[in-house]
């Protein structure tokens, strides 16, 4: 690949970090103007000085989805989905956004995850235009917004607004740091917060009262148990079983009352195969059982997302995998692919960089991950 697309990859890139995104649940007093709407229309700007259509949809509270089109030589119909979003920068030992390109890297919040695809599409959406080519499938590129927390809007919103004009995507890239590995397939989960309310009375004669503590301690070694039940079965796919965590918990008033309010949150991971509301309803059920003679109430905290999972041997999946010579595989954490579960023909995730080094003290991703990446796309995309 010729350095003149390294140097636009790494240009594209540089401009994006430059443009603080920073997650509104992430903010802090470093994070510039938090949320998506900056980078949404710079981005909107660039698609369309590219030749695309370009939509902006206000999602929530001024952060926009962006939806740029553009027409290959065909009408079928496929989508790359990238989260404009980033995680906080308060924790970051370096300057979060100057994007510069160092070391053969570019550096800053969101060069890696993932602005780094987008940085890709840019650079070969420019090369082609200049060049006079146009893709085989018709494309769309999607900015989502609040992917790294609230519960996926930007993604379930792009569905609704897809659905609503009867597009029906034959491939989605769902773009993570995967290394270049296309991953086709990850747990989905389903989450609750649960309220266990007992009755309070002077701790000196904790029988006229019934402990709320005791009673969520008795579901919490009741999941644990659950949970280790799961580990024994099965698996249905290579993404394995699913799993269970109680990740908070906290609850009483004073050290000489019993305690008639305790409340603890429940994650239990859902593998592909699973049906997340029939897992709902036994985990309802298993910690209803365990809290008596307390009662608890269960509010759901996400949709409840079923596991992905896509055949390796599908033809997206295949084409990466040629084209960025690694192995499909699969990932424990959870993406945008679990709001597109029966939505697109075809579903993977995949993008340049490694996981392990999103969200840390300081970030960057190397250029020639970005080049493998545009390779990747133009096998995936076929201009000409
Ligand atoms: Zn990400």
């Amino acid at each position: 690949m010729s350095s003149e697309l390294a140097d636009r990859l790494a240009h594209w890139l540089a401009s994006l970090v430059r443009i603080p995104s920073v997650n509104p649940l992430h903010a802090g007093p470093r994070a510039g103007v938090p949320g998506e709407r900056a980078i949404a229309s710079a981005l909107a700007g660039w698609l369309e000085g590219l030749g695309a259509r370009v939509e902006v949809q206000e999602v929530v509270d001024g952060r926009p989805n962006v939806y740029a089109f553009v027409a290959g030589r065909t009408e079928r119909l496929v989508v790359l989905d990238v989260h404009t979003d980033t995680v906080s920068v308060e924790h970051m030992t370096d300057d979060p956004f100057d994007g510069r390109v160092e070391d053969g890297c570019v550096w800053g919040r969101g060069a890696l995850d993932t602005k780094a695809s987008l940085a890709v599409i840019l650079a070969l959406l420019e090369r082609w235009a200049a060049a006079g080519l146009r893709p085989e499938p018709s494309l769309l590129v999607v900015g989502s917004i609040s992917e790294e927390g609230g519960g996926m809007l930007g993604a379930i919103a792009f569905r609704q607004w897809a659905e609503a004009h009867h597009l029906r995507p034959d491939q989605l890239i769902v773009s993570e740091p995967t290394r270049c590995h296309p991953i086709y397939g990850h747990k989905g989960g389903v989450g609750f917060e649960v309220v266990v309310a007992g009755e309070a009375a002077h701790s000196s004669m904790p029988h006229l009262g019934r402990s709320a503590i005791v009673a969520a301690a008795r579901a919490v070694l009741a999941l644990e148990e659950e949970h280790e039940r799961l580990q024994t079965l099965p698996a249905f796919t290579e993404v394995g079983v699913g799993s269970i965590n109680v990740g908070l918990i906290s609850g009483g008033t004073a050290g000489n009352i019993v305690p008639d309010h305790c409340t603890f949150t429940v994650g239990r991971r859902v593998c592909p195969g699973e049906d997340p509301e029939e897992v709902g309803r036994a985990l309802r059920a298993l910690i209803e059982a365990a809290v008596r003679p307390c009662s608890a109430t269960l509010n759901q905290i996400n949709p409840g997302a079923p596991g992905f999972y896509q055949s390796p041997d599908s033809p997206v999946v295949r084409v990466l995998a040629e084209a960025s010579g690694f192995a499909p595989t699969v990932a424990p954490y959870g993406t945008n692919a679990l709001r597109y579960v029966g939505f697109a023909k075809q579903l993977v995730v995949f993008g340049p960089g490694c996981i392990d080094d999103a969200h840390k003290a300081r970030e960057c991703v190397a250029i020639s991950e970005l080049e493998l990446c545009a390779a990747a796309f133009e096998a995936w995309l076929q201009p000409a």
